[in-house]
């Protein structure tokens, strides 16, 4: 099957859906039975199966009920995995992911350029936990053998990474971490399972905020993990212990989503496409920092394993200053400052030195970085707000 038509059909099997074409909504806190012979047999005896398994049972609703089934079958098709577990977030599936394979005396790597709150975990819980983090080099490719100690169990991985888009080269990462019996987990945020199946080249663990893209509507949180067969029943186990669940509205809501996840996707890269072009030739615009283009670190990586690009891209002024940037960005017709991004709407982000912790690639972009999350409106109106914008920018400086 081709993805337009797994994204059509996945996790709609009549179990779920019954008579409808979507998944009921099964909202529920307990299960009830009519014997104890029959709840024995749903597995209070430890032998409840999760999602992957073809007789998922429901009896108690954290562990989820058939609309999480559901969920849980569609991203294991769409990722190629064994095993996957939803969180009330993405941040939730990321710490949990890290806490479910890292002990006391563990050593991680982290990519430098990774996504914020995954950074601000790994110098907070992490650290005392008594776990052992240091940041590589999100172009660090087989050069990450240096830095590999034996305490290391995890290298996480982010591409393309937050704000900075540096794509990475995740297959020589993976013989890296496969030579010396490392557990790899990815954020896989950016591509969806959509433009990039991790697994496939051979990570352990693909992670989705599903706030972004698989929902796509700006109007739920959730997170997933997606786990290969060597590592799901550790992964389910821990999450499990951690207590991690997912509502089954945002959970619905979320596979909604995924129906129109081919359609936003290509969308989103198109527009976006046509507004990084434009940017490009702009006088006041020094770089783009998009897959796509030749300027963004890991350009070769990206036309290697992606299938495509969305939304998401940054670019980097040539002058900057904090007045300027104000009066471009405060009065922005469609384009909304916000953080997030993954909606059906435009953002825009100015980066002043918030990733200026990053501690291998020394942060020099002081307020001359912008992000941007080209939505799906019509192009031309988003090119003239930035190019008014642009031009307030100019005046102000
Ligand atoms: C937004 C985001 C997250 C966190 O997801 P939440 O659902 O907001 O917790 C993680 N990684 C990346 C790359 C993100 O953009």
């Amino acid at each position: 099957m081709k993805k337009d038509t797994i994204l059509v059909s996945t996790g709609r099997s009549k179990k779920y859906t019954g008579p409808a074409v979507n998944p009921n909504v099964a909202r529920a806190s307990t299960i009830v039975f009519d014997s104890l012979a029959e709840m024995a047999q749903a597995g209070l005896d430890k032998s409840y199966q999760f999602n992957g398994d073809s007789q998922a049972t429901e009896y108690y609703g954290r562990r989820g009920t058939s609309t999480t089934f559901a969920l849980n079958d569609a991203m294991c098709q769409l990722e190629n995995a064994a095993g996957s577990y939803v969180y009330s977030c993405g941040t939730a599936a990321i710490t949990s992911s890290l806490l479910s394979f890292l002990n006391a005396g563990d050593h991680l790597l982290m990519v430098d350029s990774v996504y914020e709150p995954t950074r601000d975990f790994c110098d907070g819980a992490l650290m005392r936990l008594g776990i052992e983090v240091s940041y590589y080099d999100p172009m660090a490719g087989l050069n990450i053998e240096n830095l590999v100690q034996e305490n290391t169990r995890v290298i996480f991985l982010e591409s393309p990474g937050s704000l900075t888009m540096e794509v990475q080269d995740v297959p020589s990462i993976v013989e890296v971490a496969k030579r010396r019996g490392i557990v790899t987990m990815i954020d896989n945020t950016f591509a969806s399972p959509f433009n990039f199946k991790p697994l496939d080249l051979g990570v352990d663990i693909s992670i989705h905020s599903a706030t972004k893209y698989l929902n796509g509507h700006s109007d739920v949180m959730l997170g997933v993990a997606s786990a290969n067969q060597a590592c799901w029943p550790q992964l389910r186990d821990r999450s499990y212990e951690l207590g991690q669940c997912a509502s089954v509205d945002d959970i619905y809501t979320t596979l909604r989503g995924v129906r129109t996840l081919g359609v936003r996707m290509r969308e989103h890269d198109r527009n976006a496409m046509v507004i990084a072009r434009w940017l490009r030739q702009h006088e006041l615009v020094d770089r783009l920092l998009h897959p796509a283009f030749e300027s963004c670190p890991g350009h070769e990586n990206f036309k290697r394993d992606f299938s495509g690009g969305n939304g998401l891209f940054s670019f980097v002024l040539k002058h900057s200053n904090r007045r300027a940037i104000a009066s471009m960005v405060d009065n922005m017709h469609h384009f909304k400052i916000g953080f997030s991004w993954g909606g059906f709407e435009s953002l825009i982000l100015p980066v002043g030195s918030a990733p200026a912790r990053r501690t291998v690639a020394p942060w020099a972009l002081e307020s001359r970085l912008v992000r941007l999350h080209i939505g799906l409106e019509d192009t031309q109106d988003l090119i003239d707000d930035l190019s008014a914008g642009l031009e307030r920018f100019r005046e102000a400086l």
